[in-house]
């Protein structure tokens, strides 16, 4: 089987070649420049992910919403999930950048964690 992708871990923006007979892990890649590529390329094919932006609610009228993001890059399966939870969310300021909202949301070990700065 043969892939093609663009790497996304920097502004290269490498077109990736992925070829591979049954299992994607053991993916042959081709057109990166660095290392990086091939990890990308891999991780693509056995266990893609992406980090996550949105906003939630807050209890403050006069500033209704707060950005959020994942901490890390979370399964792109399961987005559409998270964010039916995080629109479920009422968060209450102060709260700190980078302050967890949620922690290990949807068992992944992952972490929601504020955006920005509100007081
Ligand atoms: S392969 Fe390396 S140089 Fe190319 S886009 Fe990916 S990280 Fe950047």
């Amino acid at each position: 089987m043969k892939k093609e992708l663009i790497c996304i871990s920097c502004p290269q923006g490498c077109r990736l070649t992925a070829e591979y007979a049954a299992d994607p892990a053991q993916a042959e890649v081709s057109g990166n420049r660095c290392p990086r590529g091939k990890t990308y390329a891999i991780t693509e094919l056995t266990d893609p992910r992406r980090v996550v932006t949105a906003v939630v609610p807050t209890t403050d009228s006069a500033r209704p919403v707060l950005p959020v993001r994942t901490s890390e890059p979370f399964p792109k399966g399961k987005i559409a999930e998270l964010l039916n939870e995080l629109y479920k969310i009422k968060v209450t300021p102060p709260i700190s950048l980078g302050e967890v909202i949620q922690k290990n949301a949807l068992d992944t070990g992952i972490d929601i964690i504020s955006a920005e700065n509100r007081n």
